[in-house]
């Protein structure tokens, strides 16, 4: 599942955790973002230099860190369709894919990995020498379960947790003007997927919904969306409780779907009753999202909510300005890998569930490596 974008490096810098050579992950990434250029077409913006330094200085002025990188924007059909272009070449090529199949676990029996399988009612056993894990966010208790098991997990060194804003595209038309994917930064906060003419895409971890953004350039809606999230590192903040605390709050009242409130009712943490306007999601929960937040971070958070509104989202549409609860980039634990993706011999972890980076490039970019030493 992906929101319309790929971006480049710096975007995936995570990688350099796993491999310590710059250089050479933004040249794979580069590889990947060719890859899809060859199968799909990807919008691009003008990249003039004097137009980084125009809204470098721009956002200054305003209180905050703009960052560049390249950004490119691709159809939701054409990214579809070149998946399924994908998977018909490893075919051709003589790998069997078996869909619908899940990986419930892996054991070591004499120097072999024993994977098992299931699919529908089946119940299936396979022997391999080698094994790559790439099974991404969703897959997580699955790579909770190994990294233990296999002992080697690491904990989480950083997360990012806060909102999802929405309002109507005409309320801040000049978004992309600069960049497909608007970075600010201002101290621990940051703007984070920006999807303009886009939707709240959801998705579900552990049974509970959480937010992110999709857009698709060729199909625009009438909104616009991003995220404003908070970064936990683990030198300050106990990641695990806070994470856990507000996944066992929603559990236990109930709130699988997203949270939403008015934007004036967030900055006043009241509980919104009634919208009477759109947005691009149907259905939601009522709450008040601040009671999921450790004081410090929800403060934090609407005083960041409040400056991007007032800076940004003409005084007109404020009152037509949602914000949806919770957004969370989080692993509880990651892999230790080596250089080569390696976490035992022949144990490879490539993509998202390494718990080093996020986004389609860098994943493809992170698989790119693993098969070339692979190949050797
Ligand atoms: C809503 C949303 C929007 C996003 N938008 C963007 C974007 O615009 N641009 C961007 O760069 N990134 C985006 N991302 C992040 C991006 O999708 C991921 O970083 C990227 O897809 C990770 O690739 P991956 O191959 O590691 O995992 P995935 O793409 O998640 O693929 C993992 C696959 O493994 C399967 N799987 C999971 N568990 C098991 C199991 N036990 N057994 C067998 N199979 C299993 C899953 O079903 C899935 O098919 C978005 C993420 C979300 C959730």
């Amino acid at each position: 599942m992906a929101g319309g974008k790929v971006s480049l490096y710096p975007a995936g810098s995570g990688l350099t955790n796993i491999l310590d050579d710059s250089a050479y992950i933004e040249r794979k990434i580069k590889e990947s973002a060719q890859v899809y250029e060859q199968n799909l077409q990807l919008k691009r913006h003008v990249n003039l230099p004097e137009m980084h330094e125009q809204a470098k200085s721009y956002y200054n002025g305003l209180g905050y860190e703009f960052k560049y990188y390249d950004a490119a924007l691709y159809s939701q059909k054409d990214f579809f369709n070149v998946n399924q272009k994908f998977e018909e070449d490893f075919i051709r090529a003589g790998i069997e894919i078996r869909f619908n199949t899940m990986v419930t676990d892996i054991e070591i029996h004499d120097g072999r990995y024993i994977v098992h399988i299931f699919n529908k009612s089946n119940l299936e056993v396979l022997s391999c020498e080698k094994v790559i894990l790439a099974t991404g966010k969703s897959g997580h208790n699955l790579a909770d379960k190994l990294s233990k098991k296999f002992g080697v997990e690491s904990r989480a060194e950083k997360a990012e947790i806060g909102v999802r804003v929405e309002f109507p595209i005409s309320a801040f038309p000049d978004i992309d003007k600069f960049h497909y994917d608007l970075k600010l930064k201002s101290g621990n906060c940051k703007t984070f997927c920006v999807s303009k003419g886009g939707k709240i895409a959801l998705y579900y971890s552990d049974n509970l919904l959480y937010t992110e953004g999709y857009d698709d350039y060729k199909n625009p809606t009438s909104f616009t969306n991003l995220g404003i999230l908070y970064k936990l590192d683990a030198e300050n903040h106990d990641i695990t409780t806070i994470i856990e605390d507000i996944i066992l709050k929603r559990k236990n009242n109930g709130l699988i779907k997203p949270i939403r409130q008015t934007y004036f009712d967030f900055l006043n943490s009241i509980e919104s009753n009634e919208f009477n306007y759109e947005s691009s999601i149907k259905s939601w929960e009522k709450g008040d999202i601040n009671e999921f937040l450790p004081n410090q971070i929800s403060h934090r958070l609407r005083d960041e909510v409040k400056s991007f509104v007032s800076s940004f989202v003409h005084k007109d549409y404020r009152s037509r300005t949602s914000i949806f609860f919770p957004e969370m980039n989080y692993q509880k634990t990651s892999f230790k890998l080596a250089e080569d993706f390696q976490c035992l011999p022949n144990f490879y972890v490539i993509g998202e569930i390494t718990g080093k980076f996020i986004g389609i490039l860098q994943s493809f970019a992170s698989g790119m490596i693993c098969a070339e030493t692979y190949k050797k």
